[in-house]
């Protein structure tokens, strides 16, 4: 590196670490010490733990997410994808919107690209399973599941109905549980304005494959869910494959057979494999290789966080020296700090410190007045946890704007019944238009 010129930082991904270490930095930097690019294909932060609260349409989906570009004014935010690394050369390429190829050169790189949804070689799991990673995919959920009651409503076949109104989601961690629990909430309150669907024509099934739900929270609480599940009229199979889904036929280890219109899959996340595509160290499951320190272990000027990074988890060293943090946003924004303490340190000739944190436990929405928290070993349960899952959550959320919108989204709540318009069409805005020129030809022929 060059000493006399200001230093290039480029930051892989804009999400919850590299927002935090991006805010971190150009807050904490002196005039002229670095200029920092964060790449991201999308243009704003996404605030994960609230996409089950997204699709059961208690918080717009505009107010979970931060504009990088409103938040970064130091920054140089591009709208990109980085496909691939070159550490040896300082350089990335970036895939722009419009499929440009555009190189750049920095003289430090921080990964923070999160993880993907992770799949596995299920006949049409492709074609079939939503995913539950992004604010699309949550807003999609919810217009879907409110179009397939107006579907469900409008026929007379008994055998399509029961499809229509049959709901899976296949994996049983928070992410799985919270989308299940909020998504029957929406339903079943919509429900009471269908003439001919009660709450109980419709099937609700969780599939996990282990032989408990929510490994975040202790095995007594995960059985507290699943009773209060179960009580809701929701399926649990645990121990349970889905072996096949194709056409929307799902078949599950356990021999049983039904037809499905709405398949959600969260079963577990797997590191971005935009790392394959960068010469830096992965572990075996794909993870970019990190010290305490958050820096990419073997090289210099590299750094990564969050769900990209297999980080060594201090707090539990002693009786598992293998031990790396697990994929969670309690993690990733205290990572995220530490990481951009750690690049000034490093900009500095200082000594870096390095990242240790005790998992705190969780808290998770069952649906509207309803949760489960396990924090510090305290279990609490019911309203307290929901109250206390919409306070963490909100307190984290990073702008002023951001929390006051999704208040002010609570609160209104309170006084209007919910919503439950399907907007579906928005993702055919032609489709109207379209259908008005096949009548009108259609009569011009006829
Ligand atoms: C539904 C759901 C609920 C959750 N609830 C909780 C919870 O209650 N508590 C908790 O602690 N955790 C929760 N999590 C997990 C938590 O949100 C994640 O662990 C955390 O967001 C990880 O942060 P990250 O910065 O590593 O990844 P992300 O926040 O996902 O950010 C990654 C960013 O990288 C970008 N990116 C991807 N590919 C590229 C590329 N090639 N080039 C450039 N940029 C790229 C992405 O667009 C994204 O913006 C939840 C997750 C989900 C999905």
């Amino acid at each position: 590196m060059d000493a006399r010129l200001p230093k290039h930082i480029l930051i892989v991904g804009g999400g919850t670490v590299g927002m935090t270490a991006a805010l971190r930095l150009q807050k904490k930097l002196r005039a002229g010490e670095a200029r920092i690019t964060v790449v991201d294909p999308l243009p704003h932060m996404t605030y994960l733990p609230f996409l089950p609260e997204v699709s059961a349409g208690s918080i717009d989906p505009r107010h979970i997410v931060v504009p990088l570009r409103t938040v970064l004014r130091k920054c140089t935010v591009i709208t990109g994808r980085v496909t691939r690394v070159a550490h040896d050369e300082r350089k990335a390429w970036i895939t722009t919107p419009g499929g440009e190829i555009e190189p750049v050169s920095y003289d430090i790189l921080i990964v923070t690209a999160g993880s993907v949804a992770r799949t596995l070689p299920v006949p049409g799991l492709a074609e079939q399973g939503i995913m539950f990673k992004t604010v699309t995919e949550a807003t999609y959920l919810r217009d879907h599941v409110l179009s397939r009651l107006d579907a469900a409503s409008a026929t007379d076949d008994p055998d399509l109905r029961k499809r229509l109104l049959t709901f899976v989601v296949i994996g049983g961690g928070y992410a799985g549980i919270e989308a299940l629990a909020e998504l029957q909430d929406l339903a079943r309150y919509a429900s009471r304005y269908y003439r001919n669907i009660t709450a109980a024509d419709m099937n609700w099934l969780l599939i996990e494959a282990t032989g408990r739900i929510m490994p975040e929270v202790s095995p007594k609480m995960g059985v507290y869910t699943i009773e209060r599940l179960t009580e809701r009229g929701i399926k649990v199979y645990l121990n349970t494959f889905a072996e096949s889904m194709v056409d929307g036929n799902v078949q599950l280890s356990d021999g049983s057979t039904f037809g499905a219109d709405t398949i959600v899959w969260t079963a577990g996340v797997k590191a971005n494999p935009m790392l394959m595509h960068t010469d830096l160290p992965l572990d075996q499951r794909g993870r970019l290789r990190c010290s305490e320190t958050l820096q990419v272990v073997g090289v210099s000027g590299a750094f990564g966080a969050g769900d990209v990074a297999a980080v060594p988890d201090l707090s539990r060293i002693d009786e598992d020296p293998t031990a790396t943090c697990s994929p969670s946003a309690q993690h990733a924004v205290r990572q995220a700090k530490v990481l951009a303490d750690n690049v000034i340190a490093l900009l500095r000739g200082k000594k870096m410190r390095q990242y240790k944190h005790a998992y705190a436990g969780s808290v998770a929405s069952l649906g509207l007045y309803r949760g489960v928290a396990d924090v510090y070993g305290v279990k609490v349960k019911g309203l307290p946890a929901w109250f206390m899952h919409r306070g963490y959550h909100v307190l984290k959320m990073p702008t002023f704007a951001s929390k006051a919108r999704i208040i002010a989204d609570w609160t209104l709540a309170l006084f209007f019944r919910r919503e439950i318009v399907a907007l579906d069409q928005i993702d055919h805005p032609k489709a109207i238009a379209d259908s008005v020129r096949a009548l009108e030809s259609a009569r011009i022929a006829s």
